[in-house]
């Protein structure tokens, strides 16, 4: 299968990255737990008149590159490619480019090596990317196209409502078995 796989939130920890970001620059003012995320973009969870706060500590040169993977992804992410599927990186740059993009290649370099940075797909539209799986936190995912992939959510707090296949990096091996091809 063509398994695509997001970064944010699924391969590089980006929660944790927030806190820690908008700790050191804003240590006045407590984060925000994770567990209590409730929407897909982190700005609309913060108050409003926190929104150039929010936006500060990500667009900030290094936010991306200094993100830790999550737990078990790098492995699984390897041991998907080992079982044979044709994994891609499928990521959606910020609008803010200047340091999100470069430093997403760079955080791939890094942790998965010039095999997988040439395995990256870096589009604002995941819709136009054929595939079999996408691997996603994102509860909605829309664009142009009727997507080809089947949405496997990969669990965060702030998409529990939707349904349909979902996993961790805990979970991976029974889930994407079972997301065969329509
Ligand atoms: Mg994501």
């Amino acid at each position: 299968m063509i398994i695509l796989l997001d970064m944010d939130g699924v391969l590089a920890d980006f929660e944790q990255g927030f806190v820690r970001g908008w700790t050191a620059r804003f240590p006045e003012h407590p984060p925000l737990d994770p567990r209590d995320r409730r929407h897909f973009s982190i700005r609309d969870d913060y108050p409003t008149h926190q929104g150039a706060m929010v936006q500060a500590v990500y667009h900030a040169e290094g936010f991306f590159r200094d993100l830790a993977p999550m737990p078990g992804a790098l492995d699984a992410a390897r041991a998907l490619a080992d079982l044979g599927h044709d994994v891609r990186i499928c990521t959606s740059p910020l609008r803010h480019y200047r340091h999100c993009v470069p430093e997403k290649y760079e955080w791939i370099d890094a942790h998965l090596g010039p095999e997988f940075v040439n395995r990256m797909i870096v589009t604002r539209d995941k819709t136009l990317v054929r595939g079999d799986v996408l691997v996603d936190d994102n509860p909605d995912i829309t664009g142009a196209q009727v997507p080809a992939w089947r949405h496997v959510v990969f669990d965060q707090p702030y998409n529990q409502q939707v349904a349909g296949p979902r996993m961790t990096w805990a979970t991976w091996r029974d889930v994407i078995a079972d997301a065969a091809p329509r």
